[in-house]
């Protein structure tokens, strides 16, 4: 994906609040999202600019936008703007770039009409940005899978098919709820290891997990396949992801099929889906393969996806636990890693995901798997951070954790710098526990 004027770093909004170099969004981001204003608002799409939303449904009445996607700004959900495919993707940005630029929208009528577009995202009640049809979870990062895996099987961490296929799972769409949504702690079997049988009750050990994923774009039809060089036009955007893990539950039902219940109870999204054009100044080469190592089968070996299929993206796990809440302290952050260690790229995900001829539709979501590096510092969940609860987490205030506790909040971070480029942000998700029912 080239660069173009949408990501030069030296333009600005007229938007005050999106000049401010920490900003997540500034104009060089321009992410999507749906929303409403008020119980009974209905909900409209927006792009985020600083601290306000400039409304899309809005946009669209206004004869702002460009025809080849004015009505898909104007539907409550992003589907059908994935649906319609990169060209409109991109022809919109630079429709948006160019109405929220200072240069390029001095005061005057032009202005006042898009002004009129504009709502504080603090008046607005953020909701999921597409219907999810279907979501699958990867396993895409080998730290994380060598440090897990060496737990569970310390004489043989990684299992031989890792290195030839991306490990994922098929998740549960319908549990997928938006940032700020409460998660209620689940009940479930459980059986300690010197347990003879199992009991029911709620999870001893909640856990979250740092993830990015991506929104499926025009997807293929069944029988179809999607080659990993047509990846960046069947990629929308990105949006953090925690996949909340039941890890007691898990440890005791993932064999032989896989995660179940240990994980579809709740996953929570952050609500601003940053575009891959909006990413294109941070891409990154894959994963790069020590020369004894095998290499992937044909399908999942493009060259353009070899030189840039990464990303340059940093993600971060804060904690406010209600001790924290009460004594008004900032959140405590955990660990802090970066999207560019993964093993598999997104496209080599949707390609393998596709590889079968299993159809992906618009809106569809991919989660990359927990995102973990080399050290602990950026171990992107709290079964690796302490290590199975054997060296806890010490916060500032004296608490202690091995696991998530009732009232504890995770708030995942991200967000993409580099010299030469407009830093953007993801935003946050967020995700509060409640005791079980
Ligand atoms: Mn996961």
């Amino acid at each position: 994906m080239t660069l173009n004027t949408t990501h030069d770093a030296a333009r600005r909004s007229w938007v005050e609040s999106a000049n401010l170099p920490d900003a997540d969004f500034p104009l060089q981001n321009l992410p999507y999202g749906a929303f409403k204003v008020g119980d009974n608002g209905t909900v409209h799409l927006g792009t985020a600019i600083g601290d306000q939303i400039f409304d899309l449904n809005a946009a669209a009445q206004r004869g702002l936008l460009p025809e080849s996607a004015a009505d898909a700004c104007r539907q409550p959900t992003l589907n059908p703007l994935m649906a319609a495919g990169s060209p409109v993707w991109s022809a919109l940005r630079s429709r948006l770039s160019e109405l929220l630029g200072a240069d390029t929208c001095p005061a005057g009528d032009a202005r006042t009409n898009a002004e009129a577009c504009l709502v504080p995202l603090r008046d607005a009640t953020m909701l999921l940005p597409a219907h999810i049809g279907d979501y699958t979870d990867f396993y895409a990062s080998i730290h994380h899978a060598t440090n897990v895996g060496s737990m569970f099987r310390p004489d043989n961490p990684l299992l031989p098919n890792y290195k030839w296929i991306p490990i994922g799972y098929h998740g549960r769409a319908s549990s997928i709820v938006i940032s700020g949504t409460s998660v209620r702690r689940p009940r479930g079997q459980i059986k300690p290891a010197e347990a003879h049988e199992p009991s029911f009750g709620p999870t001893k050990n909640l856990d979250y997990e740092l993830e990015l994923a991506a929104f499926v774009g025009p997807g293929n039809q069944l029988g179809d396949r999607i080659p990993l060089a047509a990846a960046p036009a069947q990629l929308f955007g990105v949006v953090l992801l925690n996949d909340w893990s039941a890890r007691d539950m898990q440890a005791w039902e993932y064999q032989p099929l896989g995660p179940f219940l240990a994980k579809n109870f709740a996953s929570t999204i952050s609500p601003w889906v940053v575009t891959f054009e909006a990413l294109a100044p941070f891409r990154a080469p894959a994963f790069v393969r020590p020369p004894a190592e095998t290499t992937p089968l044909p399908y999942l070996v493009d060259a353009n996806d070899t030189a840039q299929g990464g990303l340059d993206l940093v993600l971060e796990v804060s904690l406010l636990t209600a001790k924290m809440r009460l004594e008004r302290q900032a959140p405590h952050r955990i660990s802090r890693g970066n999207f560019n260690t993964m093993y598999w790229t997104l496209g080599q995900m949707l390609a393998h995901h596709a590889s079968n001829g299993c159809n992906l539709s618009p809106g569809d979501l991919i989660g990359s798997g927990t995102v973990s590096g080399t050290s602990r510092d950026s171990r992107g969940c709290l079964l690796e951070y302490t290590w199975r609860g054997t060296d806890p987490l010490r916060l500032p205030n004296g608490e202690e954790r091995k696991f998530l506790a009732d009232g504890d909040e995770v708030i995942l971070r991200g967000y993409a710098e580099r010299p030469g480029a407009r830093r953007i942000g993801l935003g946050e998700c967020r995700g509060t526990i409640l005791p079980a029912a």
